[in-house]
C-alpha cells in the first residue's frame, strides 16, 4: 500500500513537472512569436527616400575650412533623458572602462539647432517627442522591448520637445539632419509639421533600423546622403559640404548604426563636432573606450571614434558634443 501511494506521488509529481516545463515553453514561445510580430509589422514600412540635392563639392582641407569660418551659431536642445546603465552602449572589456565614473548618470538626448543668417534654420536630429512628457512616448513596440531587458527608460517634461522649443523662439526649420535613425533620435520627427524634410545617410534605413523607428519618418519628404559624391578629408574617407558654403558638413562615421552621420558646424565662434552616437558620452572620447560588440559593426565603430579623435588631436580649438551628454564648456 506505501509503495503504491509512493509510486502515484512520483507519477503525479512527474505529470506537475512536465506541465510546469510546458508552461514556459509556451511562455517562451509566444514572447518569441510577439516579438517577431513586431518586428515583421514595422520592418517592411517602406518608405520612399531620394537623393539629398548637393550642391557642388570641391575637395578642400581642415586647415583652409578652419580658416575660413561662416556665420553659423548651435544651440543644444536638451529632450529628455534616457536613464539606465551607460555601460549598456560601451564595450565592459576595454581597458579604460574604469574610466567612465558614474555609469548610472542619466544621458541626455539632445537635438541641436543650427542658425545660418541667409539660408535659414536647421535641426541635428529631432530628439525625444512631446508623448514622452505624458503618455510614455512614441516607440516602437520592439524598441520598447529591448528598452525593458536592458532596464532603460526614456524621459521628458512638458515643453521640452524640439518643437515647442523651436516655437518659443519663433523658428521653424528647413531640414532635420539626423546623425543616425534610432528611436531617441528620430522620435521627435512627429510633431514637426509634416513639410520639414529629414535627412539621414544612405542606407541606412534597414529592415532592423525600421523595426526600432517605426512611424517615426512617415508622411514626410525624406533625403539620403551620397557619401559617395564628396570627397576624402583625412582622416575621413567622405565628407560632404552641406549647404555648399563650407558652413555645416557631414562625416560619414558608421558603426554604431549601418550609415551613421557625425556632422560639423564650422561656426564663427569656433567649429563645432556633433558626433552623433560614434560617441556617446565624454569620457569615452577622452579614454577613447570601444563602443559595445552590440552595435551594427564594432570594428566601424572603432575606427570612426579613433577617427573623429584624430581630428580633435589636430584640430584642439574643435568643440566636441557627445551624443548623450551636455556640452562641456571651452
Ligand atoms: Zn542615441
Amino acid at each position: 500500500m506505501d509503495s503504491d501511494e509512493g509510486a502515484t506521488g512520483a507519477i503525479a509529481r512527474r505529470t506537475e513537472r512536465r506541465r510546469r516545463l510546458l508552461g514556459y515553453a509556451a511562455l517562451g514561445a509566444t514572447l518569441v512569436l510577439g516579438a517577431v510580430l513586431i518586428l515583421v509589422a514595422a520592418g517592411f514600412r517602406s518608405l520612399d527616400v531620394t537623393a539629398y540635392p548637393l550642391p557642388e563639392q570641391r575637395p578642400t582641407t581642415w586647415e583652409e575650412i578652419f580658416a575660413r569660418p561662416r556665420p553659423v551659431t548651435v544651440e543644444v536642445l536638451l529632450t529628455g533623458t534616457v536613464d539606465g546603465d551607460r555601460l549598456v552602449v560601451l564595450d565592459k572589456g576595454d581597458p579604460n572602462i574604469e574610466e567612465l565614473g558614474d555609469r548610472h548618470a542619466p544621458s541626455t538626448v539632445s537635438a541641436y539647432w543650427v542658425h545660418h543668417p541667409t539660408e535659414g534654420d536647421y535641426l541635428i536630429d529631432a530628439g525625444l517627442a512631446r508623448a514622452f512628457a505624458r503618455e510614455g512616448g512614441n516607440y516602437t513596440g520592439l524598441l520598447r522591448l529591448m528598452l525593458a531587458l536592458f532596464g532603460a527608460e526614456s524621459r521628458s517634461t512638458d515643453g521640452a520637445d524640439v518643437t515647442s522649443q523651436l516655437r518659443s523662439r519663433g523658428i521653424s526649420p528647413r531640414a532635420v539632419f539626423l546623425t543616425h535613425l534610432h528611436g531617441d533620435h528620430t522620435s521627435g520627427l512627429v510633431d514637426l509639421p509634416a513639410l520639414v524634410p529629414a535627412v539621414f545617410g544612405r542606407g541606412e534605413d534597414t529592415f532592423m533600423q525600421k523595426a526600432m523607428f517605426g512611424d517615426h519618418l512617415d508622411g514626410r519628404p525624406l533625403y539620403a546622403l551620397d557619401f559617395d559624391k564628396g570627397h576624402a578629408l583625412p582622416p575621413f574617407k567622405r565628407v560632404l559640404d552641406l549647404l555648399g558654403d563650407g558652413s555645416i558638413w557631414a562625416i560619414s562615421t558608421p558603426g554604431h548604426s549601418p550609415n551613421h552621420v557625425s556632422y560639423l558646424v564650422n561656426a564663427q565662434s569656433g567649429p563645432v563636432l556633433i558626433t552623433g552616437d560614434a560617441c556617446a558620452y565624454h569620457a569615452q572620447f577622452e579614454h577613447r573606450i570601444r563602443p559595445t560588440p552590440g552595435v551594427d559593426d564594432q570594428e566601424a565603430a572603432i575606427r570612426s571614434l579613433a577617427g573623429l579623435r584624430e581630428l580633435y588631436d589636430r584640430f584642439p580649438q574643435l568643440q566636441v558634443i557627445v551624443g548623450h551628454e551636455p556640452p562641456r564648456r571651452r
